[in-house]
């Protein structure tokens, strides 16, 4: 391709122009743009953003997937969409890989599709776009995901993530107001909800399987301090290493939630707003990616698979789509203070290494 940015160009662009989750139009323009100069052959959603991307033709046909996503949150006192999970960095790699695997795809057996999918962040994008068929004849599915300093050092990588099962959940108190002068005329939804985090605090499940519970939200009260308010809206966030854990959790909030309600006959309502399985790394894809690492980094910078207590919706291709193997590339590049750190920075040298790892384990997978 005549011309093409450098990945750094990519990159700056791409961090320069952050979209939340199922806004990300101008970034699939953006792609798009830049796909118009190859080969490639691209299709859009018709009901979102995002697109696909594919060059060569025939079996075995191997995906890599870049998520788009950025996210809404508070940067130096004030609100905006950020890119601080590294998505701007995936999709900056993949686009690099794609180009270089263009170039060689005179000597290539088979296909590579780019799925450049929308809304990681929300869990809902990987869904999505399984739905519309995108991974139906894959045989192998590549992923990445910018890993933290305290998992992995710049310029090393790992070839799979064993990501844990993720769930967010939405609950709902439902009473009535009283005055402030009248405590006894009602239930204080504060108090519930303090209720249910201290028998939330006091869940012990196998401490050899991490997981985690806590409320993300918490909104009762109005702008009237006389009033008692009876209703209150929370969020919570669970975390566990497998998916029985999990389960276990679940079953656990459900109980105290349900007894808090009974205790204070006020109706308090759980639903599960998104929930993200435990990874499942096939063997095969990671001894694939593990080679393309040895070939491209060296033996020193091959890493173990890692466990993470972060969720993908990745993971819901391999769910949905059982006879997939995939694998997630972790990419060590010094990533501080931590993913989704309003402030978050990294060594942006090593996108060039990661390309050239994806390419890898793309042209080895393709050669069987
Ligand atoms: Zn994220
Ligand atoms: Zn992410």
């Amino acid at each position: 391709m005549e011309n093409r940015p450098t990945i750094k160009e990519m990159f700056d662009h791409l961090h320069n122009h952050p979209e939340v989750s199922w806004q990300e139009t101008k970034t699939t323009e953006y792609i798009a743009s830049l796909l118009e100069k190859t080969s490639a052959r691209v299709s859009r959603f018709d009901d979102c953003p995002g697109l696909i991307a594919e060059i060569g033709s025939g079996k075995p046909c191997v995906a890599v997937r870049a998520d788009l996503d950025a996210l809404w949150q508070e940067v130096d006192g004030e609100y905006k969409a950020n890119h601080s999970c590294g998505h701007d960095a995936h999709m900056s790699i993949v686009l690099e890989a794609l180009f270089m695997l263009e170039q060689k795809q005179g000597d290539m057996n088979g296909t590579v599709r780019f799925i450049f999918q929308p809304a990681e962040e929300t869990i809902e994008g990987a869904l999505k776009v399984v739905e519309k068929g995108v991974v139906d004849d894959v045989d192998y599915l590549y992923g990445l995901h910018l890993r933290p300093i305290q998992e992995l050092r710049s310029g090393q990588f790992t070839p799979g993530i064993q990501h844990g099962a993720v769930r967010f959940l939405e609950g709902k108190i439902t009473g009535e107001d009283a005055h402030g002068a009248r405590p006894h005329l009602n239930k204080n939804a504060i108090e519930l909800g303090a209720e249910i985090i201290h028998h939330l605090n006091s869940i012990h499940l196998d401490p050899m399987v991490p997981y985690s519970a806590k409320v993300t939200s918490f909104h009762s009260g109005g702008s009237n301090t006389n009033i008692i308010p009876g209703s209150a809206t929370f969020a919570m966030d669970l975390r566990a290493q497998t998916n029985d854990v999990m389960a276990e959790l679940m079953s656990k909030i459900e109980a105290i939630v349900d007894s808090v309600s009974s205790l204070h006959g006020t109706p308090l309502g759980l639903k599960v707003k998104s929930n993200v399985p435990a990874a499942i790394v096939s063997e095969d894809a990671v001894r694939k990616m593990e080679q393309a690492i040895r070939t491209v980094a060296g033996e020193d910078n091959v890493n173990p698979v890692i466990p993470s207590t972060g969720g993908d919706d990745f993971h819901y291709y391999t769910i949905k789509r059982p006879g997939l193997k995939a694998a997630m590339l972790g990419v060590g590049c010094d990533l501080k203070p931590g993913l989704h750190h309003p402030k978050m920075t990294f060594d942006q040298d090593v996108m060039a290494e990661a390309s050239q790892i994806l390419v890898k384990a793309v042209l080895e997978t393709l050669e069987g």
